[in-house]
């Protein structure tokens, strides 16, 4: 979107401008800088994967409108993946539905399940579509912001119930939680299942992180508590999981209704995507547990060797238990404003991040808080620490 688009822009969405991620990618290129704002990895993910795609390219599977829940070979697959993993058992034909990455799964559930009006309770700081995507369905959101608690972020559950009201309709989760890492545990999962239960909500949850958990953290599906599974619209993605971020290869997995509801408006957003990296995303979800046990590793590393050079380079560190980013605090550096930090960084240190304030609606909330993203090659993450020295 360019500022020269607003004259035209619905109301709706006239408070949402050019993302910052464009103006940061594009500092970083002028600049010569290492650009660890946005969160793709900036290497390919399994070779047999990649493989895959080719074959079914070739093949001629895939190439032509694929059917619109997703072809069965990735439906079986998906919901595979749920029983080994999660216990869940989902119907490959009226529970699982393919979308275009999980961004389409996204907006696509808020304008099935949304009348306008309804209230959508969502953590703050919010994954950059959330806004959009409530504002698009005329929802109204309401933000539970997580704040900085014993080195990491934190859900105040007192703060959750008192958000909900009787216009809410929805609540919407993330967990592995872009941008701050945090990973909800299962007594705070249990409590937001047990509030979804008392007060009949829907819960719409982006689990797009769930292999990408560190340390002693465990990844929770909501829909595996008591009095979940019908009422939550659970979010996946390869995206992330596989590293292959252009696929856009995401899906859904809910109840019949649930899944027919987002259908009927995904049929005429997208209709269908991805046709070949379909097949190819089915064989990458029945890669053997070594694969997502090498690919955590890697990632953890990565993360370790960030936040120890952020921390030695004068940041707070908030080190996250999942997810691809790192959320520092920049004041023990004497700053306070991350907007003005993020812009000047790419001169004083050759090194592009993102100010969280971008994903507060309480902007004052997120002023002191910058992203890393560590999901680069090792020696990339090591020259930024390098340049962050000169701090
Ligand atoms: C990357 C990301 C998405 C988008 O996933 P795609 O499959 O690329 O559309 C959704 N939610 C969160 C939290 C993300 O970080």
């Amino acid at each position: 979107m360019t500022t020269s688009a607003r004259p035209f822009l619905n109301r709706r969405l006239t408070e949402f401008g050019t993302t910052i991620f464009a103006e940061m990618s594009a500092l970083a290129v002028r600049t010569g800088s290492i650009n660890l704002g946005q969160g793709f990895p900036d290497t390919d993910g399994p070779e047999e994967v990649r493989e895959a795609a080719v074959r079914a390219l070739r093949d001629g599977h895939g190439n032509q409108y694929p059917p619109g829940p997703g072809v069965p070979e990735l439906r079986t697959a998906i919901a595979a993946h749920q029983l080994r993993r999660y216990g869940l058992s989902y119907d490959p034909d009226t529970e699982v539905l393919v979308t275009a990455g999980a961004t389409e799964a996204i907006a696509a559930a808020l304008l099935a399940l949304l009348e306008p009006g309804d209230e959508v309770v969502a953590f703050e700081p919010y994954y950059d579509s959330y806004a959009a995507g409530i504002a698009l369905a005329g929802g109204t959101r309401v933000p539970v912001t997580l704040r900085p608690h014993e080195g990491g972020f934190r859900l105040d559950l007192d703060e959750l119930r008192a958000a909900v009201t009787d216009r809410t309709r929805l609540l919407l989760i993330n967990t592995p939680h872009n941008p701050t890492g945090a990973v909800l545990t299962r007594a705070e999962l249990t409590a937001v299942a047990e509030l979804a239960v008392e007060r009949d909500l829907l819960v719409v949850t982006d689990e797009v992180y769930e292999h990408l958990v560190f340390d002693d953290a465990e990844h929770v599906p909501l829909a595996t508590l008591p009095g979940m599974r019908e009422r939550t619209v659970t979010i996946g993605s390869a995206g992330k999981t596989f590293s292959f971020t252009g696929w856009k290869v995401g899906w859904v997995t809910s109840t019949p209704e649930l899944v027919g509801a987002v259908r009927s408006v995904k049929q005429f957003l997208t209709y269908v995507s991805s046709g070949p990296f379909q097949y190819a995303v089915a064989e990458a979800l029945s890669l053997p547990d070594s694969y997502f046990e090498s690919f955590r590793a890697d990632l953890c590393a990565k993360r370790d060797l960030l936040a120890t050079g952020l921390a030695e380079a004068g940041f707070e560190v908030f080190r996250p238990a999942g997810t691809y980013f790192i959320t520092t605090d920049v004041r023990p550096l004497g700053e306070k404003d991350g907007f003005a930090f993020c812009r000047a960084l790419p001169e004083r240190a050759g090194v592009v991040a993102i100010p969280n304030a971008v994903f507060y609606d309480n902007r004052d909330e997120g002023a002191p808080f910058v992203r890393f993203a560590f999901c680069k090659r090792e020696e990339v993450l090591a020259e930024a620490v390098n340049r962050l020295r000169r701090l």
